[in-house]
């Protein structure tokens, strides 16, 4: 394949001797195959080393950067790590992550290529020894051997997807820097298909998205070509990261490791020059820029920012197709026209609080009743008044409505009068038997002493977690609750409490 293209701009003339055809030599990172010509999906290439990768790679960066997705090895996995002359599969850089593909040798069998990393200015392939055998993998993939380098289908789906996600970054951060003087903090090729973003030190209003997302779709409709200009790096000419005045870095600048000794700009016609490495589509057609229209406010130790989110190429028909399924789905649930969603979801919110005061009010009076009954019986009692009630309730505040009893009991036997002493243990289940149910326990009494008594046993006993203060007591008890078992328990508790 050419070395200059309308695509590929060398600028310096022996750079063209750094594209290797011989095995002794890897093309450096930044004259790739794969960074010449981003829709080639298939090469000749030949090895120029191949050595047992061991361990595996692990991830690089900071743990924020998690966002970016790397293909990852199983920590089980036998890899080799295998160089080439050249390569259509590129390397992670400049926020772009790792390619995946195949390498098909001599003797027929096809290698799963699970990432490629960059060491130093050189690309190197981890190839899956999938059925372990080390020795013959050596042999097949030694020096000077002749293999096809492949993007496979998932891997040109996956490189493709990134590819229009990092030339859309690149229109978005020329528009925010040139429009309306926003730099790009960062950015971030999330995993597929969740929208990708830009950090940047401000929100931003409703009108300047819909600007910028205007000006965007204006450029792609006008179908600006991309190009990559290559030269000779020259190591005086590398200018340090801007800062802002909180010290958050602009960007990045080269990789301090980077040695292939090429300086890379990548140039959208008429809009943007910015030295990169990654893969860039030849033209701004079909990207069709998409931004999310609401920023997400993001605040750090140091520093306030926003995040604008987008999304371009294959992934936004993905995104808009599962969120219009999601809509539908939910006018379906609700009987309604799309539309009329956000409005009858509101209702139903409405619906569902008037129901839970409802519920509350309805609880407080039915508590009262309960509360009678107990009176009645505490008022024939001659010595300690002790009594367990077991409740079946699915409410998710089942502990609730044991509080509202207890409490309208207590008050109704000191409004009265009683001076009879008592411990009442309230329980409450799920209906369903299962052993992951959690069931609640309400303890309240005329003295501390009995309450603590109570508690503690039902702790030691019953293994209920819980504690409590003065004349209250409350717990959780996991497992199922049986009448024969757990009930007789507390029965035994109580029988206990003099
Ligand atoms: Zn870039």
């Amino acid at each position: 394949m050419s070395i200059d293209s309308v695509y590929h701009r060398v600028l310096s003339p022996h750079l063209r001797d750094w594209v290797r055809t011989d095995a002794q030599f890897s093309t450096p990172v930044g004259l790739l195959a794969c960074q010449r010509d981003p829709l080639l999906r298939q090469l000749d290439a030949l090895v120029v080393s191949s050595v047992v990768s061991s361990p595996p790679p692990l991830a690089k960066g900071k743990a924020t950067k998690k966002a970016v997705i790397a293909p990852t090895i199983a920590p089980d996995a036998i890899c080799l790590e295998v160089c080439l002359n050249d390569t259509v599969i590129f390397p992670e850089g400049g926020g772009q992550p790792s390619d995946t593909g195949i390498i098909r040798t001599a003797d027929g069998t096809v290698w799963s290529v699970l990432q490629a990393k960059r060491h130093g200015g050189q690309a190197v392939h981890y190839v899956h020894v999938h059925d372990g055998n080390v020795e013959n993998a050596l042999l097949v993939l030694s020096p000077g051997a002749e293999v096809k380098v492949e993007l496979d289908q998932a891997g040109f789906e996956r490189r493709y997807d990134h590819m229009s996600l990092h030339t859309s970054q690149h229109l978005l951060s020329a528009l925010l820097e040139t429009r309306i003087q926003l730099p790009t903090l960062s950015w971030s090729l999330t995993s597929y298909p969740a929208p990708c973003y830009v950090e940047i030190p401000r929100g931003m209003t409703i009108e300047e998205i819909s600007m910028i997302q205007a000006e965007a779709n204006r450029l792609v409709f006008e179908n600006r070509q991309v190009h990559v200009e290559v030269e000779e790096l020259d190591p005086k000419s590398i200018k340090p990261v801007e800062k802002l005045q909180s010290g958050r870095a602009v960007g990045r600048g080269l990789p301090e490791d980077y040695t292939g000794g090429v300086n890379r700009v990548v140039v959208i016609d008429g809009v943007d020059r910015n030295p990169c490495c990654g893969t860039h589509l030849p033209s701004l057609s079909n990207l069709q820029l998409f931004i999310l229209p609401h920023t997400d406010a993001l605040s750090r130790s140091s520093t306030t920012m926003a995040r604008l989110y987008f999304l371009t190429g294959p992934r936004l028909i993905v995104h808009t197709t599962s969120t219009h399924n999601y809509l539908t789905s939910t006018a379906t649930l609700l009987s309604c026209g799309t539309p009329q969603v956000p409005e009858r979801v509101g209702q139903v919110i409405d619906d569902r609080k008037s129901a839970t005061r409802r519920i509350e009010d309805v609880e407080l009076e039915l508590a009262k009743y309960i509360a009678t009954d107990l009176i009645r019986a505490i008022q024939d009692s001659d010595s300690v008044y002790k009594k367990h009630v077991h409740r079946t309730d699915d409410s998710a505040t089942a502990l609730n409505f044991l509080t509202a009893i207890s409490f309208a009991f207590s008050e109704t036997v000191s409004k009265s009068g009683i001076e009879v002493p008592y411990v009442l243990v309230l329980t409450s289940s799920p209906s369903a038997q299962m052993t992951t149910n959690t069931n609640v326990v309400f303890v309240v009494g005329s003295e501390d002493k009995r309450v603590k008594e109570v508690g503690d046993a039902l702790k030691t006993k019953l293994g209920v977690k819980g504690g409590g203060k003065g004349l209250k007591w409350s717990g959780k008890f996991v497992g199922v609750w049986k009448n024969g078992k757990e009930d007789a328990m507390v029965e035994e508790i109580l029988g206990n409490v003099l």
